[in-house]
């Protein structure tokens, strides 16, 4: 099953990326004016051969939104409902048919909550595309691990995937690599978390999702997204003003970490995707189209954890070891409706009024930060790390 899957999945890819040298298209969008974001989103779509490019007629195309939460929209944690409506009439406008789908970070029950709390379902109705749940699994085996993807994201002719721009405290960044992680649904996350708690391990397996799902496209959501302590409720709102296009996820991705100020090996999970042969992570081998001035985003808030990867390696793998991250509750915001409990891979939130975690079996993925709805839980670093100022 594993080989001629992602036999499949590069097939998809390279047809996209066919005869185009890597290519990211930027352009100015401030609002979530529906005009103005269809304008946007065909704006940069044009230089890179607008959606006809990409949707034949008679195709099912699904998108792949960033639905990690319930989050109000005015915290720049999901992908907007705009622009999930203008890509999905985009997609049927040139014969496809539209689903719209994703998985939350809690249990598969909660699909529907978050589908319809993010404004999906009513974005989808409105242009005529179809939702989709993600309950059922494929099973695949990948790069000596076992992967559970839901069986959607495998069964449509075309992946178009639509991440927002974030910070992120563990991984520095999520884009578009990042995004797909949710193909994998619910709370089988846990089971990649646990096995692979590390940045570099878990960048491993991000790079393992993108093969096996290589979307054909992609258009991130940087109207609003976040800076600081992101990808949750825990990170803050930043209004980076823009859409941003590839059929090249990873060079996508190397424009944006750029943009946002990080150097080249500092997001470790591009250098491990560029390392497989799964695209480029050098920003000088990337054409960037349209409007450059979109990707100006000035001074940020950038997760401290950043300055960890500049170290040399002789230091950064002692100080790997000694300075961690891990969860801090704060029970004066807890309201113990458990989601984080749900989500923990390594078992270490008990809920009775209120959730308590136990750190000597936390592993630091920090998916209850991620999925809290109060903000209750944030990242606190080792004393290590706070007395070398790599934390906070
Ligand atoms: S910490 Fe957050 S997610 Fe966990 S029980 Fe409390 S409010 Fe819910
Ligand atoms: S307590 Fe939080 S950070 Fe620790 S393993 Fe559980 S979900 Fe991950």
């Amino acid at each position: 099953m594993d080989r001629s899957h992602t036999e499949r999945a590069a097939r998809v890819a390279s047809a996209s990326l066919q005869g185009h040298p890597p290519a990211v298209s930027a352009v100015v969008c401030e609002t979530y004016d529906l005009e103005q974001v269809r304008r946007a989103v065909t704006t940069a779509l044009a230089p890179l051969g607008g959606m006809k490019r990409f949707v034949r007629p008679g195709m099912s195309v699904l998108l792949k939104p960033n639905l990690v939460s319930a989050a109000a929209l005015d915290r720049g944690v999901t992908t907007h409902p705009a622009v999930v409506e203008v890509v999905a009439g985009l997609v049927q406008e040139a014969g496809g048919m539209a689903l719209v789908g994703d998985s939350p970070g809690g249990p598969i029950a909660d699909n529907d909550r978050v589908l319809s709390g993010t404004g999906m379902v009513d974005a989808a109705e409105r242009a005529g595309a179809q939702i989709v749940r993600f309950d059922g699994v494929a099973w695949i085996r990948h790069g000596g691990a076992d992967y559970f993807v839901a069986r959607p994201v495998l069964d449509v002719d075309l992946i178009i995937n639509l991440p927002k721009l974030k910070t992120h405290v563990l991984t520095l960044y999520t884009g578009a690599i990042k995004n797909l992680f949710g193909v994998i649904p619910g709370t089988r996350k846990r089971e990649v978390h646990c096995r692979a708690p590390g940045v570099i391990d878990f960048g491993q397996a991000l790079v393992d999702v993108l093969e096996l799902v290589r979307p054909g496209l992609t258009i991130m959501d940087g109207i609003l997204g976040q800076e600081g302590n992101g990808p949750g409720v825990g990170g803050t709102p930043h209004p980076y003003g823009c859409v941003v296009a590839s059929a090249d996820p990873l060079a996508l991705d190397t424009v944006v970490a750029r943009a946002l100020g990080y150097r080249t090996g500092e997001v470790v999970y591009l250098e491990q995707a560029s390392a497989r042969g799964l695209g480029v992570s050098d920003p000088r081998a990337v054409q960037i189209l349209g409007d450059r001035a979109a990707l100006d985003f000035g001074p940020l808030d950038l997760p401290k954890s950043h300055w960890y990867f500049r170290l040399p390696g002789w230091i950064s793998k002692p100080v790997h070891r000694g300075a961690t991250i891990r969860p801090r509750l704060s029970a004066a915001a807890c309201v113990g409706c458990g989601r984080c409990v749900e989500v923990c891979p390594g078992d270490a939130i008990a809920l009775e009024k209120q959730a308590t975690i136990d750190l000597s079996r936390c592993i630091g993925c920090l998916c209850c930060a991620e999925i809290c709805p109060q903000g209750a839980i944030e990242p606190r670093w080792s004393l290590l790390a706070r007395l070398i100022g790599i934390g906070p």
